[in-house]
């Protein structure tokens, strides 16, 4: 079968398969752009002709993989969360997906999400090369490193490792479905470099090298920036220069990658969960050692924090998460800094606050602490009395 027939065969199943709508290649349609140009005949023309082609075709097909880049991260962001949320969380989720069999459920999406990825970047491929070799042109293949700039080559995607790195975790129960995805993926982290290798649909081998650009080990907690390089957190937040507990994300915008040099691609830097997982169960002794030594960091660092602050009688601390404010209040009792009192307030509490005294605080999970001899700051009351409002209006 020719791949234009696989590929439509495939967008039909897909259109039953999800009811929300994803982006795809329009292979189709691109196919017949290029038909067009096969008649205009400009690869011996002026270079304006050209333009024009160009326009028309690459525009589109930015626009199109970019789509796919974001709806695939979507997707298996939603899918993901779903079996590493924990406790109430987990709890909440499966209450909400009506306690259907979430593994099987997870599996199969899992594998669609798969298909998905593959058969849009194999499009993509066709289509780019089609394009070489009617204009005769190099640009095609300059379209790949635009992709690789803008970060939307979906092969590279962090969360297509998360996946295959969701399966392998899964792995080792008795599934049929399961063990034929599975079976297709291997890690070797004793290897050096340690990688996670993925055979793909269509004999795609994808390899993906687990190692720390800054500590040269395999990364640990690891973190993917934009430009797709994987790090350990604290290695990533050693080079943005900010403190582990507050994460990679609230490195400043000027933030370099420590390995490409790119600025800026700390912000949506994804924290890869399944990963971890898969490093903390398959390399117990080494995840222990880092875990243990993150631990120990991590309170030095709360202590300079607190020293940092102590000029003042309320200490404000903001967080990525409710559950870095923990390790916070933790790793503070650690370091043993004398504090009387510790209040937390989640985003919509500083956002009430904001609302009600005219403030600008940054609307994340804020700590309070206030130290041992000091009385209560105007603000803090601010905050006490807003507390009482609240419970009183319910
Ligand atoms: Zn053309
Ligand atoms: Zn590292
Ligand atoms: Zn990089």
């Amino acid at each position: 079968m020719k791949f234009g027939e696989t590929y439509t065969e495939f967008l039909h199943k897909e259109k039953i398969r999800f009811s929300e709508n994803c982006s795809h290649v329009e292979y189709k349609r691109l196919k017949n752009v290029l038909k067009t140009c096969q008649n205009c005949s400009h690869e011996s023309s002026a270079a304006q002709g050209q333009e024009v082609c160009d326009q028309a075709f690459f525009t589109e097909l930015m626009k199109e993989v970019s789509d796919i880049a974001l709806c695939f991260s979507l997707r298996v962001r939603h899918l993901l969360h779903l079996h590493v949320a924990t406790g109430a969380q987990r709890y909440l989720l499966r209450l909400r997906q009506c306690f259907v069999n979430d593994q099987q459920a997870m599996v199969e999406k899992g594998r669609m999400l798969i298909e998905y990825v593959t058969m849009n970047a194999i499009a993509i491929r066709k289509i780019l090369e089609k394009y070489d070799k009617i204009h005769s042109s190099e640009n095609g293949k300059l379209f790949k490193s635009k992709m690789r700039a803008q970060h939307i080559e979906i092969l590279q995607s962090p969360w297509l490792i998360e996946l295959g790195a969701f399966y392998l975790n899964l792995d080792g129960l008795d599934d049929e479905e399961l063990n034929e995805v599975s079976g297709r993926f291997s890690c070797d982290l004793d290897a050096a470099p340690p990688t996670i290798t993925l055979m793909l649909p269509d004999n795609l081998k994808m390899e993906y090298d687990l190692t720390c650009a800054v500590c040269l080990e395999t990364v640990f907690n690891p973190y993917a920036l934009s430009c797709g390089h994987l790090f350990c957190k604290s290695c990533a937040c050693a080079a943005a220069s900010v403190f582990i507990f507050q994460g990679p994300k609230s490195a400043g915008l000027d933030a370099k990658c420590p390995l490409c040099r790119e600025a800026g691609v700390f912000a949506k830097a994804v924290h890869m969960l399944e990963l971890d997982l898969l490093l903390k169960t398959r390399c117990k002794d080494y995840w222990k050692e880092r875990y243990n030594a993150e631990r120990t960091e991590i309170v030095k660092q709360t202590k300079e924090f607190w020293d940092m602050q102590a000029k003042y009688a309320v200490a404000m601390c903001n967080l990525p998460s409710t559950k870095d404010a923990t390790d916070v209040s933790i790793a503070t009792m650690l370091s043993g800094i004398q504090v009387s009192r510790v209040e937390l307030l989640d985003e919509v509490q500083v956002r009430a606050i904001n609302i009600a005294n005219g403030k600008n605080l940054p609307e994340t999970t804020t700590l309070m602490f206030e130290s041992i001899g000091t009385g209560l700051g105007p603000f803090y009351l601010d905050c006490h009395l807003l507390f009482i409002l609240n419970f009183n209006f319910g």
